[in-house]
């Protein structure tokens, strides 16, 4: 049944999503047409020329369909409209003919779980990224699967005033036990004019942390607790990547959150140690507990900021054979870009320090604003700085249940570089 939706209906707009057609037009300004051809989906504010409310009785409610035209007037992409974002107008068909109604977006989330089962990520034993936004052409929904629960994240308005059609279509399509709604990171929700408490919206919830595998460990995932919606899935394949390279070495899990790094290189890698790091001590009682369950008597886990520690390691002239580095987001926008970089390069020069001649780097970045390119000459300062050589022997991003679309660039954000320090 459907639950309360994403606002007071006393307040909620017309958005026409029950027959899915515009309710209006937003007009393009010359020569902006081009990225939208490209498919693009995001219409910033500084492409708009006009709105038009169509009928004509001014603009368009907040949420609803719209079309986008030419400035004279071709049609070009029909989308879901928001006045109090930057991004005005989330494109999703490319063709008049498309209604953006319930069934549309059954039909891409029916899309982005066959992907899925192509992936082999479909066992229920596992969790996964079943949505991931622009990765599968659903603009400002995230949704991840953890066992038989869904944890759905909402990032824009229009898709916060669809979320019975989007719950009712992923219960028809997954059957899950309950779902989920997690809250957007704050910046975020206030750019889109967003006000979504987290709270159950379908069936029950799971009554205490509920256990997901991943490469043979076992991991607890408490999902009302937990940072993004529960777990990091986008390092699924990267720690298993890092756990190849850890055989008898002593490692240094920085950043560790739930521990999924060190508990890959300690029990499927055959690390000979490892020190896992967290300053948030929600974090290393999690990877205390994940230790535990996983048997991995030689991993160590300590509640500390790993730039104090990684000094203070530094320091006491201590060497290991792999350090691993997950930071958290250190750039927010283009402008902190320089900033994230001299953090990058603080964190990252500690961490070539601490490794042992021939021993291995696996450095993280999951600032979008950051580019590959900048990531990799952050690394060549360090190199020059610390008089060592770094070898790239991978360059990975996010594991592939979060697809990237070509169109969208700037929705990929994770750099995993793999590298030996000499
Ligand atoms: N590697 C983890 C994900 C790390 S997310 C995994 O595979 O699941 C980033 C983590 O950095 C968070 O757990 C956060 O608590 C931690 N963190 C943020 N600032 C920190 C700091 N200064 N020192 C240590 N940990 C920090």
């Amino acid at each position: 049944m459907p639950d309360e939706p994403g606002q007071p209906s006393g307040d909620r707009p017309e958005t026409g999503e029950a027959d899915g057609l515009p309710r209006g037009t937003v007009v393009l300004k010359p020569k902006r047409a081009r990225p939208f051809f490209g498919r693009h989906p995001w219409v910033l504010d500084s492409a708009v020329l006009r709105v038009d409310g169509a009928p004509a009785d001014g603009a368009p409610a907040d949420g609803a369909v719209v079309d986008l035209v030419t400035h004279d007037g071709a049609f070009v992409a029909r989308g879901l409209w928001n006045s109090a974002s930057r991004i005005r107008v989330r494109l999703y068909a490319f063709d008049a003919a498309t209604r953006l109604d319930a069934g549309f977006f059954r039909g891409r989330i029916e899309s982005a779980a066959a992907l899925r089962r192509a992936l082999g990520l479909d066992d229920r034993r596992g969790a996964a990224r079943l949505v991931n936004s622009e990765g599968d052409d659903l603009s400002g929904l995230i949704v991840d699967r953890y066992g038989d629960w869904l944890a759905v994240q909402v990032t824009s308005l229009a898709m916060s005033l669809r979320l019975d059609a989007i719950c009712d279509a992923l219960e028809a399509v997954v059957a899950p036990r309950g779902i989920l709604l997690r809250g957007a990171e704050r910046g975020l929700a206030q750019l889109e004019g967003l006000r979504l408490a987290d709270r159950l919206v379908r069936g029950s919830a799971p009554t205490g942390p509920i256990f997901v595998e991943e490469h043979g460990l076992t991991f607890g995932v408490d999902l009302s607790e937990g940072q993004k919606t529960g777990f990091y899935l986008d390092q699924r394949e990267n720690r298993q990547a890092a756990a190849r390279l850890a055989r008898g070495r002593r490692v240094l899990d920085a950043f560790c959150y739930s521990g999924g790094f060190g508990l890959a290189c300690a029990v499927r890698g055959g690390a000979r140690s490892v020190l896992a790091v967290d300053s948030s001590a929600k974090a290393t009682a999690l990877a205390k507990a994940n230790a535990d369950l996983n048997g991995a008597a030689n991993m160590a886990v300590e509640t500390v900021d790993a730039f104090e520690k990684l000094g203070a390691l530094v320091a006491a002239g201590e060497r290991f054979g792999m350090v691993i580095l997950d930071p958290p987001k250190f750039a927010r926008s283009r402008a902190a870009i320089d900033d994230a970089v001299r953090a990058y390069h603080r964190i990252n020069r500690l961490a070539v320090d601490l490794l042992e001649p021939g021993g291995i780097l696996v450095t993280n970045s999951c600032s979008g604003a950051v580019s590959r390119e900048d990531f990799l000459v952050m690394l060549s300062g360090v190199a020059q700085r610390a008089g060592r050589t770094i070898k790239v022997l991978e360059c990975r991003g996010a594991a592939a249940d979060h697809p990237v679309s070509v169109s969208c660039l700037e929705s990929e954000y994770l750099k995993c570089v793999i590298a030996r320090v000499g």
